[in-house]
């Protein structure tokens, strides 16, 4: 079995190859919630559900979140109205969040939720939150802190971060489901999909289960580089790399997971970094990485699990 540890887009994108290229039984995608938040009363997991909306294969692979040919009628009605406009919630993003919010209410934890959702969808692989309690990733600057969407969507990552905090990753505990797939002796790989290292890959490893698990790990870590060509393909993975101190390449992202990772596929755009990566004791695999359509993402799925799986 593999375990994934996935954030929205590149995690998404990564989770849908895997997923095209193992039976479910062979796969566990475990995906971060600190970008989780209460909106309008409804909870908003809009990792969990780049996730579920990829593999499905019904994402929106444009903007990398939300549904393809979502429509905007209870948008325009809410903004007309006055109500909160700057989180968008598609018509049938909507059906997701007014189902979760019903089985939320009656009981149901984060896990069985998102794992009936996913069944609705069409989805056989177990898609797992990191935690059925809430995590909440927070964005710290010289002077204050914001909420993970605060900073995200309605201040457009301008804020110039210096760390993160994720609120309630040390009581959390993983879901049941996750920790059987942790307890099972089947586990032969881990690997960390393409995602933000910060506000994606972090939070996850926040939760003292999950670490504590990778810490005493006897199969290895293969981790696939975010960051192609000195750049981030999505998102603000380079500029929090360079607010924080760091060069935004692969190499400085190696150096950065350090112990945590094992093993390194990185981008054909970065092959002259791999000889130094191999120096600081990793296995390398130079590939493409960029998957802009499902059919290259099954394809790169095929070299990271070979790959992940070597003796
Ligand atoms: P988010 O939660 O929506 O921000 O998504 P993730 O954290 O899962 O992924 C964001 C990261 O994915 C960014 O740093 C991107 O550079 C990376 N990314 C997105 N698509 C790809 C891709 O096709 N290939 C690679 N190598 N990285 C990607
Ligand atoms: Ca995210």
């Amino acid at each position: 079995m593999i375990v994934a540890l996935a954030g929205g887009v590149g995690g998404g994108r990564m989770a849908a190859g895997l997923a095209a290229v193992l039976p479910p039984r062979e796969l566990t995608v475990v995906v971060n919630t600190g970008d989780d938040f209460e909106h309008m009363g409804f909870t908003i997991c809009p990792d969990l559900d780049s996730v579920m909306y990829a593999v499905a294969g019904v994402n929106n692979p444009q903007t990398g979140w939300g549904r393809a040919g979502e429509t905007w009628a209870f948008m325009d009605e809410i903004k007309r109205c006055g109500g909160e406009g700057w989180f968008n919630l598609g018509d049938r993003d909507l059906a997701v969040h007014v189902l979760r919010r019903e089985a939320l209410r009656r009981g149901a934890t984060l896990s069985e939720v998102t794992r009936d959702l996913c069944t609705r969808f069409g989805i056989e692989h177990a898609i797992v939150p990191m935690s059925d309690m809430p995590v909440r990733t927070r964005v710290k600057t010289k002077s204050q802190e914001h909420s993970f969407q605060d900073y995200f969507v309605r201040l457009r990552c301008k804020p110039h971060t210096t760390g993160f905090r994720f609120a309630g990753a040390r009581a959390a505990r993983v879901p049941l489901m996750l920790q059987r797939s942790m307890e099972s002796t089947q586990v032969e790989a881990v690997v960390f999909c393409p995602s933000n290292p910060f506000v994606s890959i972090s939070p996850i490893l926040a939760v003292p289960a999950i670490r504590a698990w990778l810490k005493q790990r006897k199969f290895p870590v293969t981790a696939v580089s975010p960051i192609v060509g000195g750049a981030a393909v999505k998102g603000p993975a380079a500029k929090m790399m360079r607010e924080l101190g760091l060069q935004p390449s692969t190499l400085a992202l190696v150096r950065h997971y350090g112990d945590a990772v094992d093993r390194w596929v990185i981008d054909r755009q970065d092959a002259r970094q791999a000889a130094a990566i191999e120096r600081l004791g990793k296995r390398v695999l130079v590939t493409d990485t960029l998957m802009t359509n499902r059919r290259k993402s099954a394809a790169l799925a095929r070299c990271v699990i070979n790959f992940a799986l070597k003796k």
